[in-house]
């Protein structure tokens, strides 16, 4: 009877996501306004005179597309304490810090409650979807989730990453429990103030409660490859703990242990039952069924900078399928995974039409060729005009813009999205890259999308090695003449000279951009180098990271480093083992 409830629930989540869906373009419209009415008194909608008007032509013509960088003066005024109505029409008590890991610098927008409604609509409309394919009793989940500080900006207005604001509140309590998804670990284990702690203490209570655990997950696929590499050397000891009941002296903070312990008793048959079965695992091969043999399936965001770590979920996962979760931001959510079967690498997100209202700046190349004089042509991209979400057109690449309830207008996210295909009248986004993120020297142009597709030809080589490749960055050196581009490499164990010397070639073939195989031809650019680090480098890049007050649960590997990053820089460079110069192209 009470399952029967529950699916009625669910049901209803799909049947408003269809209605929504079905009248996108109407929805748009209709968002439009009422986010330009709850906002119609902030100083900034009132300096651009819209008088009122709440039309998307209106709108579009009066208010100007913008970045982060031209919002930050209101924002810096939010984060100071000044009261009046400045990007919204309600005073904004909380400011979310966006990882940074990407662009390099953590950036502060605004939060509000109306992202809290966003955020559980969006965690129900995929959770509705997803237990249609993968139902899931009332269990639990084992969650590697991770809370970043909280601080008080200099106004007193409460501070922290978008997740740590939301794991915080009381919504998502029970948004989790009525979507079976309660963490196993208690609050205090979220919260602990020390991510290598909170993170033994979350694989300890996946144990514990092996039996309940219906799937397993984290933010971010990087999360979970994290999670167990980490299991790998520590697995024994967390078998101490549960045969003696007593936990392991490294839990140092107060809060933690005691919520531990309370959940710690002897239990030798559950010790020597994990005992048995990890000793018995192929190189740790299929853990995670092995160990939680009721979960239902491996969750997270896959996609994106996070394809490189599916090679090593898949293996840890065995048989389980791997299911993406949603597509947001800290300024604001955008779409669900509605198709949950998709594997990873084609999974796409349907636009939610009622959380934000969307434009798409078309990145057809049209391109204009302008003479220089003497010194030749050189070609110009101009920019399109945005279209709106219903206009969008299969098979082509927008750049993403949108309008928030939480005070951001005409807002360029700095994401590249590519439209797969329709759910009703709304678009289902493949997330292609950051924008920002470009390998380039003179006329070339390789997005991490493009480095990413160079580094997985090129790992391809290392497949006879039995070595796998941990993880990567990259970065331009124009300290040389020419500048050439260095791909930074940490690798599961030593590979032979002759392959790496392959893996440099070919990397160097794989970049297909015109303007960088014509520049290599005319050795404008030079030839690539594979600079292969020590193990442990990337640990590093996130320790420095985590120091900088980024939350774990936010983290993403920055997939190129300029040389303003000049700290995530050395780090890479003092660690270098072994460096490899292209031959390719000589
Ligand atoms: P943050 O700056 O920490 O708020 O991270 C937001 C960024 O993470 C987005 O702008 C995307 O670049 C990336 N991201 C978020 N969700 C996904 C997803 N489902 N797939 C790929 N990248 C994502």
């Amino acid at each position: 009877m009470l399952e029967k409830m529950e699916e009625s629930k669910h049901e209803r989540v799909i049947e408003e996501f269809e209605a929504l869906t079905k009248d996108a373009g109407r929805v748009q419209i209709e968002t439009l306004r009422r986010i330009l009415e709850l906002n119609g008194e902030a100083e900034y909608l009132q300096s651009f005179g819209l008088g009122g008007r709440t039309d998307p032509e209106s709108y579009k013509a009066r208010v100007p597309l913008v970045t982060h960088s031209d919002l930050e003066p209101y924002i810096q005024r939010i984060t100071d304490g000044e009261e009046s109505p400045i990007l919204t029409g309600k005073c904004v008590t909380a400011i979310s810090l966006s990882s940074g890991t990407t662009g390099g610098r953590s950036k502060f927008v605004p939060f509000n409650d109306e992202l809290v409604k966003s955020t559980m609509q969006i965690y129900r409309t995929s959770f509705a979807f997803r237990n249609r394919e993968y139902p899931i009793k009332n269990g639990k989940a084992l969650q590697f989730i991770y809370s970043g500080k909280q601080f008080k900006t200099r106004g007193g207005l409460t501070a922290s990453t978008a997740t740590t604001h939301v794991f915080r509140c009381d919504q998502f309590k029970n948004t989790m429990k009525d979507i079976m998804s309660q963490c196993c670990s208690p609050d205090e284990v979220i919260f602990g103030p020390d991510f290598s702690q909170t993170l033994y203490c979350h694989l300890l209570c996946g144990l514990i409660y092996s039996e309940e655990v219906q799937f397993i997950s984290s933010t971010f696929a990087h999360g979970i490859v994290h999670a167990f590499r980490t299991f790998e050397q520590i697995w024994e000891e967390l078998c101490d703990d549960i045969r003696e009941g007593v936990l392991s002296s490294r839990v140092t903070v107060p809060s933690v242990r005691a919520a531990v312990s309370k959940l710690l008793k002897p239990n030798p048959e559950l010790a020597d039952d994990i005992y048995r079965k990890c000793s018995r695992l192929s190189n740790w091969y299929g853990v995670i069924p092995e160990l939680w043999p009721n979960a239902k399936y491996v969750y997270g965001i896959m996609t994106g900078s996070m394809e490189l770590y599916l090679k090593k979920l898949r293996h840890y996962a065995g048989d389980l399928p791997l299911v993406s979760s949603d597509y947001g931001s800290s300024e604001g959510w955008v779409g669900a995974n509605v198709n949950p079967l998709l594997p990873p690498e084609s999974v796409t997100y349907a636009v939610l039409p009622d959380i934000a209202y969307f434009e798409f700046i078309p990145l057809r190349e049209e391109l204009e060729e302008q003479e220089l004089g003497n010194t030749g042509s050189t070609i110009v991209y101009k920019e399109l005009k945005p279209v709106g979400l219903t206009e969008v057109k299969i098979g082509e690449e927008y750049e993403l813009v949108f309008t928030s309830f939480a005070g951001l207008y005409r807002y360029r996210l700095g994401d590249v999205v590519k439209v797969r295909g329709f759910h009703n009248s709304t678009p289902e986004l493949q997330f292609m890259c950051r924008q920002n993120l470009l390998l380039t020297i003179n006329i070339d142009k390789n997005t991490e999308k493009d480095l990413q597709l160079a580094v997985v030809e090129a790992t391809k080589l290392l497949a006879d090695e039995k070595i796998e490749l941990v993880d990567f960055t990259s970065h331009v050196d124009l300290s040389t003449d020419p500048g050439h581009y260095v791909i930074f490499w940490e690798l599961s164990g030593e590979g032979s000279e002759d392959v790496l010397r392959a893996c440099c070639d070919r990397l160097d073939l794989s970049f297909v951009d015109a303007g960088y195989v014509s520049s290599r031809k005319v050795r404008t650019i030079g030839p690539l180098e594979l600079r292969v680090v020590q193990q442990g480098t990337f640990h590093k890049i996130l320790d420095h990271h985590l120091g900088l007050g980024v939350a774990v649960s936010q983290f993403k590997m920055p997939r190129c480093v300029n040389a303003s990053n000049a700290k995530v820089l050395q780090i890479m460079c003092n660690n270098v083992v072994k460096s490899y110069f292209s031959t390719a192209f000589c």
